[in-house]
């Protein structure tokens, strides 16, 4: 691996950086939070608690690491922004509940009308507003472009019908950013407008889907005559596939999938303290075979950050980040249950991150190759980018 300067070793601005890092998480992240850190089975910690880190995080200033100064971020570069999640994942700080952060507000500071940004960026960051992501129907997953949810015209709104699946946190959220159909075009991808809901509206209800590991995560989304004021429109209307992809290029680059890892790291090594493995020589060598992969993921990940190859029309390199790092968690939480052995069919009451905490992990992560993109659609894409 030709190791550039993006990898290069801790300096002093790192260690400075580090330092007040630490400072910060030593005196704000408490043992509560760092419990529900630890507890964090799906893609977010437990909600209370990740607003309440969510709040800490913005008073010092720090919610949107990757946001421009201007707006309220810490316009902190790549390379702060990796060694801060890696910070609070060894801290086991809570995750966030935080689609917004990464995806929707860049996304109106960058193409937003100014009532939009004046309007959302300010509830984005003290966490106020809680967005979900409305995109994914029954028919319309890996193939997005034919969702078929229909936005009908009517003077100063649109009259949405239709449904969404999957949405994770809808019961949580109190808007949401949805791609609707307002035209059938030539194309499946044309036609498609990016609008802002808010999930109060009349005729708006939210149905939980629960999942094999019992836990409500996600949702069905029924529109039944939801209207939305044209005002909610982000980009121009039918205009909306270019307005989805342009997101999904921020949420690629605000995403640190090395941290997610890190953390299920840490209750695979949990795990095997439990079932007393740690000195076992054969298991140290799954645990180090594991851990090496750990380590070539961050430093894939820290190499990818830097050379922007995360970022703008590359979406190769954010494919193989994906597929890669939600491979090896399914592996590490593999592990876990083997280190527990038959105690991980027990389905009792246990310590928090014993017996049915794994097998819990284990379940959900079994969605981290669906989600975010199949990782079999993500395969296409590299060997399409690869054949150009
Ligand atoms: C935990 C979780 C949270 C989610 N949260 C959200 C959310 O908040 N908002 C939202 O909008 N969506 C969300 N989703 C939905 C997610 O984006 C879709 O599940 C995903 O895009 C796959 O779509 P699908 O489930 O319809 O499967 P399908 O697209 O029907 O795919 C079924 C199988 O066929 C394979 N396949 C499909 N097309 C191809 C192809 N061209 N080549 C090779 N194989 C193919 C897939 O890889 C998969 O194995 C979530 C999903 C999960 C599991």
């Amino acid at each position: 691996m030709d190791f550039n300067e993006t990898f290069a070793s801790p300096d002093a601005a790192d260690d400075r950086f580090l330092a007040q890092v630490r400072v910060f998480l030593a005196s704000e992240l408490t043992e509560d939070l760092r419990e529900a850190g630890r507890q964090t089975i799906g893609v977010h910690s437990e909600i209370h608690a990740a607003r309440l880190w969510h709040r800490r995080l913005y008073r010092k200033g720090w919610i949107a690491p990757a946001w421009p100064a201007e707006h309220g971020g810490c316009d902190w570069s790549v390379r702060q922004r990796f060694l801060f999640e890696q910070e609070c994942a060894r801290n086991d700080a809570p995750v966030l509940f935080a689609t917004a952060l990464r995806s929707l507000g860049p996304l109106i500071i960058a193409t937003g009308s100014e009532e939009q940004k004046r309007r959302y960026l300010p509830a984005i960051l003290s966490g106020d507003d809680l967005w979900c992501q409305g995109f994914s129907e029954p028919g319309a997953g890996s193939d997005l472009a034919a969702l078929a949810t229909g936005a009908r015209a009517d003077g100063d709104d649109y009259v949405v019908t239709g449904r969404k699946i999957w949405t994770t946190g809808a019961h949580l959220a109190n808007r949401m950013f949805a791609l609707v159909r307002t035209r059938r075009g030539a194309k499946p991808q044309e036609g498609i407008t990016f609008l802002l809901i808010d999930m109060e509206s009349p005729g708006l209800t939210v149905v939980p889907v629960i999942t094999m590991e019992g836990a409500h995560e996600f949702n069905e989304v029924i529109f039944d005559g939801v209207r939305v004021p044209k005002a909610n429109r982000v980009g121009p209307e039918d205009e909306g596939w270019a307005v989805a992809k342009h997101l999904m290029r921020f949420a690629r680059t605000n995403n640190t999938n090395s941290a997610l890892l890190r953390r299920s790291w840490r209750g695979l090594q949990r795990c095997a303290d439990q079932a007393g493995l740690k000195r076992d020589a054969e298991f140290g060598l799954r645990l180090a075979s594991l851990e090496i992969e750990l380590c070539g993921v961050e430093a894939l990940e820290l190499r990818l950050l830097g050379s922007g190859r995360l970022s703008g029309d590359d979406e190769a390199g954010a494919s193989l980040m994906k597929t890669v790092a939600t491979e090896l968690n399914q592996r590490i939480t593999e592990l876990a249950l083997d280190a527990l052995g038959p105690l991980a069919a027990s389905n009792g009451a246990d310590d928090a991150y014993g017996a049915s905490h794994a097998v819990r992990k284990y379940l959900a992560t079994r969605a981290a190759s669906i989600y975010s993109g199949t990782n079999e659609t993500h395969r296409n894409l590299m060997a399409r980018q690869l054949a150009r």
